[in-house]
């Protein structure tokens, strides 16, 4: 094990997963030195086991500004994943078809119209496009929907990438830009040293003048030794993979995509359970079953794995992003989409940490929206 005492780095980034990489790829592109402690792989990490998708459509009722920045963050992927692959020769296979979410009933239908339409009414929301389907216009983009398929939801804006070489392109880029990466350096204590902060790992201690923390679940641990707060929890999400087959599907339907190499993905539970990814098969069966109500000829497929991992959930859902106030220099981040958002972090995040603050666009990510007193 590496011994690792006084480097010095201009950012120490704590968490090599999808949210990590991003922001420390972003961070040496703007000339930083930087760092990423890691702690290796019995962590617990969901930036291996997602489901890819590059979504916008109903993301952000509640929170405008969320609206906007995940839209941002898609329109930013195009020219992201050719910067990665330029740089590393890594093709993400992002593809932005537009993305159809099916529903099985006039209720549904009715309960998505009416979300979606709530979302764009909300006012300083950013403006796209989006359209509900019926059963017909859906079948002459996909003929082979099941009998149940009322009709869907649909946004040009959507796509999917390869989440796992995403993950391998961020850290062949950091690598080739000279950021350290420093595994098995689990960061148990933050410190405020000398104007600047002092990491105690699992091997040694890392010294730096800004450190960013992007350690998934265990931000809510870390958060508060700087001043700053990550309130998140776990959410238990099941995946299951097909065998791979010829081509037919060509847009990401919500919870089911073809992937680039030919395997059906498909995954759609939202399970509170703690720390825990066990697999259960009760949980499969319902996905399967209405993955094989949309598309009929899922159910000739042999599944060749399933898995279950954890999203980092806030509260209300929406990223945490936020600058800490009595130790400036210190900032968390922190989001349930790190796919969709990683161009942002990458393009539009970092570059503001290496300027040494977050300006006021990010006022709405603060974790204070969750600090109002309970009503009486
Ligand atoms: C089932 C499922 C489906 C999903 N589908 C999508 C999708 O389609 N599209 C999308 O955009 N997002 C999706 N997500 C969400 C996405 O995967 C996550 O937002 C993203 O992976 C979060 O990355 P992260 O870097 O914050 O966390 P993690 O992947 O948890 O990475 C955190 C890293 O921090 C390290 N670490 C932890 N504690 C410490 C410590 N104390 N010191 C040092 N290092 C530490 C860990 O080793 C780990 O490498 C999905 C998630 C799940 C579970």
């Amino acid at each position: 094990m590496t011994q690792t005492t006084r480097s010095d780095y201009d950012v120490a980034v704590i968490g090599g997963g999808l949210v990590g990489s991003a922001i420390a790829w972003g961070l040496a592109q703007h000339g930083q030195k930087v760092a990423i402690l890691d702690e290796g792989d019995i962590a617990v990490r969901p930036s291996r086991g997602n489901f890819a998708l590059v979504w916008v459509q109903g993301k952000g009722l509640g929170l405008p500004e969320y609206a906007g920045w995940t839209k941002r963050s898609a329109d930013n992927w195009t020219g992201f994943s050719a910067q990665l692959r330029e740089q590393t020769g890594i093709d993400v296979c992002y593809e932005r078809p537009g993305g159809f979410l099916p529903l099985l009933s006039e209720a549904e239908m009715e309960h998505r119209a009416n979300q979606l339409k709530r979302l764009h009414n909300q006012p300083n929301v950013v403006r796209y496009d989006y359209e509900m389907m019926d059963r017909a216009a859906v079948a002459k983009e996909m003929p082979f929907i099941g009998k149940d398929v009322v009709g869907a939801s649909y946004c040009p804006l959507d796509g999917h990438c390869n989440s796992l070489k995403l993950l391998r392109a961020l850290h062949t880029g950091i690598s080739l830009s000279g950021v350290a990466y420093l595994p098995n350096h689990r960061v148990e204590r933050i410190e405020q040293r000398e104007g600047g902060f002092r990491m105690v790992t699992a091997s040694g201690e890392v010294r730096s003048g800004k450190v960013v923390i992007a350690a998934g679940h265990d931000g809510r641990r870390l958060a508060p030794m700087v001043g700053l707060d990550a309130p998140v929890r776990p959410e238990r999400g099941h995946i299951i993979v097909t065998e791979k087959t010829a081509p037919f599907l060509k847009f990401p339907v919500g919870f089911i995509r073809q992937t680039d190499e030919g395997g059906v993905m498909i995954g759609d539970s939202f399970e509170d359970v703690g720390l825990d990814t066990t697999v259960r098969n009760g949980v499969t069966s319902t996905i399967a079953d209405r993955a094989i109500r949309i598309f009929p000829l899922l159910g000739k497929l042999n599944v060749v794995r399933t898995w279950a991992a954890l999203r980092v959930l806030t509260p209300d859902g929406f990223p945490i992003y936020e600058q800490s106030t009595s130790m400036p220099g210190a900032f968390v981040a922190t989001c349930h989409s790190g796919v969709t958002l990683a161009a942002n972090h990458a393009l539009a995040l970092a570059p503001h940490i290496a300027a040494g603050g977050l300006p006021d666009e990010f006022t709405a990510f603060s974790a204070r929206r969750f600090h109002v007193p309970a009503a009486a």
